[in-house]
């Protein structure tokens, strides 16, 4: 990324350390032109004179950035959430990994069918700020059972009756007999910052923040895209336009020498590929090319 702005100190950003959210920050920070080189168990990482990583823990990145030792930081909305910080921080940007939701479970075979049932019973969990806000909003009082991992064995060693857990496909809750009640909380990794009277504000690390925003943001909206390269018949351009919307229309070159060709190029959705090209085809298209784009701002 570029180091166009003059600043004396680096602009730090918080991203998790290790575990499942490391590996696709880094990937995208990557993308975005931010590749640190890191030295095994080292907490930071400068990627040049203006660009700082710090490694955390994902759980403790909205600490990190709430207190002002990051300007910014990466991590799962659920630990956002989860934090006592949520209020003082604000969710920049979705970054589309790290899918996953908060659910309440119960073991299947105790004929409990609604969050109403579990009314007084004990709730496992190691995200008791978010549970107990949601039990509260449901008017449900429960017990809360605060467990700092393997929260989906406690009913099977009576330390409660049911769970509230991070779930991304449900197979874990399936091998432990669990089944979903209801969600708590829909997440994903995110971009956060500080919000309110300690936000960066005009000055230059306000725009390094607004830099590194657009950079994710130009990564994500590229990834779902391809760049699409066709030559059609000149007679049937109006036809394969039609099926080419492009970001604003699809750009049409002449091919030297052929006079009754046309080359066609446009950004497509990755999803609609398979659709369009047999489409095009069917309009007698030749020489079809895709290819990725790295980068894309509408
Ligand atoms: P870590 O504990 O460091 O591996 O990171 C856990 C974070 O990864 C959570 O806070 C979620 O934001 C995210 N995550 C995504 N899928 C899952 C899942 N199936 N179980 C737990 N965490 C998940």
């Amino acid at each position: 990324m570029s180091a166009s702005l003059p600043s004396q100190e680096p602009f730090v950003l918080a991203v998790p350390s290790r575990g499942r959210l490391s590996d696709g920050t880094l990937e995208l920070l990557r993308r975005a032109g931010l590749h640190a080189p890191r030295q095994p168990r080292s907490l930071l990482a400068d990627v040049n004179a203006h660009w700082r990583l710090l490694f955390v823990r994902a759980r403790d990145v909205p600490e990190y950035v709430a207190t002002g030792t990051a300007d910014a930081g990466i991590t799962g909305l659920d630990c956002v959430e989860e934090s006592g910080h949520a209020s003082e921080l604000a969710v920049l940007l979705k970054l589309g990994f790290g899918r996953c939701r908060l659910s309440v479970a119960v073991p299947r075979l105790k004929g409990i069918s609604s969050v109403e049932a579990l009314r007084g019973k004990r709730v496992a969990t190691a995200f008791p700020r978010l549970t107990e806000r949601f039990f509260e909003a449901q008017g449900v009082a429960v017990e809360m059972v605060p467990l700092t991992g393997s929260t989906e064995v406690a009913p099977h060693v009576g330390a409660a009756d049911a769970v509230v857990d991070l779930v991304e496909t449900g197979s874990t809750l399936r091998q432990h007999g669990l089944v979903e009640l209801a969600t708590v909380l829909e997440s994903e990794a995110v971009l956060v910052a500080r919000a309110g009277p300690r936000a960066l504000r005009l000055n230059d690390k306000a725009q390094r923040l607004e830099e590194l925003r657009l950079a994710l943001q130009s990564v994500l909206d590229a990834q779902a895209r391809r760049y699409l390269m066709v030559n059609v018949p000149r007679a049937k351009l109006d036809e394969a336009k039609k099926l080419l919307p492009g970001v604003t229309a699809p750009t049409v070159l002449d091919l030297l020498g052929r006079a009754d060709w046309v080359a066609l190029h446009a950004v497509v959705d990755e999803k609609e590929l398979n659709g369009l090209l047999p489409a095009l085809k069917r309009l007698g298209a030749q020489g079809l090319l895709v290819l990725p784009i790295e980068r894309m701002i509408s």
